[in-house]
């Protein structure tokens, strides 16, 4: 029998990485949740436990390399292997005109949306290699990550730069067989939209959900997304399904934002 692959989710206490580790367990994956606020991994975990899931967790901060080496290393330790790590963890960050950015916020989303994801690449590829039997990484990018959103300029430039991430880790990693790739939600309701819904009645004059849903009204498919239509995607990207597609940031948005 050949051994139960295993994959790595960071930020997966809750909203979308939570979502994709039940899908990946569903597929057959042993999983590592990982996340920076502890009650809320505990509690996943018990959940997943609670479920028969084969899995383990650590508490985490994405921003710091020693961090994510520590992950790595406890997802080996326990289950053998990484083969599949996804760079899910980020944060909204400020919302609100260009003009008003405050340095100590434009830092914070640029370490961990950013370098979280730099040295999530950089440890999950170290592994990789060594392991000699390919891999798959993915990263969270966004529609934001397509088409620059006011009121969240710093946001879209993270997500621009984990798409210029995914490309160059790509092209270095692609003779180590390990496949890099993103996926860009639209409008997914977590608690990062609850959020931004409330920050953004102080710009849009917005009650309370209104600003979610006028997103929404620009939506194709005619509804918002749910963590189980991410995984969708993220199901194929983690599978053998996708050996012959690297590089590429893959829209999952119901019709918003269209190349
Ligand atoms: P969320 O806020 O519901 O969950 C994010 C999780 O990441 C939380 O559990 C949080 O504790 C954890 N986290 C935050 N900072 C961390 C850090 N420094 N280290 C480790 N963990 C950390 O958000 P979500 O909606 O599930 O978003 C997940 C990812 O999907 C993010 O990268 C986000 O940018 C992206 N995304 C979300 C949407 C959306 O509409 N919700 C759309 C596009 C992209």
């Amino acid at each position: 029998m050949s051994k139960q692959k295993v994959a790595v989710i960071t930020g997966s206490a809750q909203g979308i990485g939570k979502g994709l580790a039940e899908r990946l367990a569903k597929d057959g994956f042993a999983i590592v949740l990982s996340d920076i606020n502890e009650a809320t991994l505990n509690a996943a975990v018990k959940e997943f436990q609670d479920k028969g899931i084969n899995v383990t967790s650590m508490v985490g901060n994405v921003a710091k390399l020693e961090d994510q080496e520590a992950l790595v290393q406890k997802a080996v330790d326990t289950f053998g292997s990484v083969d599949v790590f996804i760079n899910n963890a980020g944060i909204e960050g400020q919302l609100g005109p260009i003009t008003q950015v405050e340095p100590k916020l434009v830092d914070r989303i640029l370490d961990i949306n950013v370098k979280g994801v730099i040295y999530g690449i950089r440890a999950a590829a170290n592994q990789m290699i060594k392991q000699g039997t390919g891999g798959k990484i993915i990263n969270a990018c966004s529609i934001a990550g397509q088409e620059g959103f006011e009121m969240l300029s710093p946001y879209s430039a993270t997500k621009f730069a984990v798409k210029g991430l995914t490309q160059a880790a790509a092209k270095e990693l692609a003779k180590f067989k390990i496949n890099v790739n993103s996926y860009c939600p639209g409008i997914v309701g977590t608690s990062m939209w609850e959020r931004i819904d409330e920050e953004m009645t102080k710009f849009m004059g917005t009650k309370k959900g209104e600003a979610f849903q006028k997103y929404a009204e620009g939506i194709a498919l005619g509804r918002t997304q749910t963590p189980e239509d991410v995984a969708n995607l993220v199901s194929f990207l983690a599978s053998s399904n996708s050996d012959y597609i690297t590089g590429q940031n893959i829209l999952t948005d119901g019709g918003m934002v269209f190349n």
